[in-house]
């Protein structure tokens, strides 16, 4: 695998392999790779003849200075699971080489997007996901961008800045499906952080999203948001931020089933010092 730090480098290095034909498959990440990274070069690999993953702890899309600092940082291992998955080229660019003016993020407006759930609860944090990823369409220019359904209002966010930069022409975002463990835990870097009792606890996020699915049809949207509401309240661990139930396409909260064709259910939780977040298709 091919390992770059600058993007003249990796400019000039992909030039060469679009000019020979290959098309491009680009997954962004920011390390501490996992089974849900791995399902993503997956994907690229077997749609795209030639797979880009970068790894780049971003920092401005942290509104938590502690979760910055805290975030697990595991290059040589990252190395090994992308070469034993056959990634033909990783960027792991500098802090200066992604931002050589300094933090500064982009003003991209994103309507109602960014104002529910994460973009309420994380001032900031999609401007600096939409600045870092447009940085990096840039200089990758890949065929495919492959996201995962886990971090689903960052792939909205996603979508609609390809649309408003028109990299959308030539760009199509591949959005996969949540790799969770057998417990159902959704895999995130996150997790290494949890301590024996936390990642237990962490189940009840997992039951929560089951129980919905199932159950919804039983109750009003309030109701369940309630009864939600009060599962998490059972556990020490866990302080929740919020359930969301939330049309799938617009990601505006609904206050009826009726609401919308196609509801999700988006959670995010603190578990102990830990944020978590995930979403499940509730129909
Ligand atoms: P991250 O390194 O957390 O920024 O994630 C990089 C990419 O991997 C994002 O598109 C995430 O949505 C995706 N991803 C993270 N966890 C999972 C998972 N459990 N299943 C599928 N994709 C994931």
């Amino acid at each position: 695998m091919h390992v770059f730090t600058t993007n003249n480098d990796l400019q000039a290095h992909l030039e060469i392999e679009r000019k020979k034909g290959k098309s491009v498959g680009f997954v962004p990440t920011m390390g501490a790779l996992h089974a849900g990274h791995g399902s993503l070069i997956q994907a690229a690999k077997s749609q795209k003849d030639y797979v880009v993953c970068s790894i780049f702890v971003n920092p401005t899309q942290f509104n938590n200075a502690l979760d910055l600092e805290k975030y697990p940082r595991t290059l040589s291992a990252d190395i090994e699971l992308l070469e034993t998955m056959g990634c033909d080229a990783l960027f792991c660019p500098s802090q200066t080489e992604m931002y050589p003016q300094g933090n500064q993020t982009d003003l991209i407006e994103f309507g109602a997007l960014e104002t529910v759930m994460e973009g309420a609860h994380r001032p900031g944090h999609f401007a600096g996901v939409a600045t870092i990823v447009k940085k990096l369409l840039e200089v990758v220019q890949p065929h495919n961008l492959y996201m995962g359904q886990k971090d689903g209002q960052q792939c909205a966010i996603v979508a609609a800045l390809l649309q408003k930069t028109g990299l959308d022409s030539t760009i199509k975002l591949v959005v996969c499906p949540t790799i969770r463990q057998a417990n159902g835990l959704a895999m995130s870097s996150r997790n290494t952080r949890l301590n024996t009792q936390e990642a237990q606890d962490a189940l009840a996020i997992y039951k929560s999203l089951v129980f919905a699915q199932k159950h919804y049809q039983n109750y009003t949207v309030s109701q369940m948001t309630e009864i939600l509401e009060l599962h998490f309240g059972c556990y020490a661990s866990l302080k929740l931020e919020y359930v969301c139930f939330a049309d799938a396409q617009s990601l505006q909260p609904v206050q009826a089933w009726a609401d919308a064709a196609q509801v999700s259910l988006f959670v995010a939780c603190f578990v102990g010092a830990t944020r978590l977040i995930d979403n499940v298709r509730i129909f």
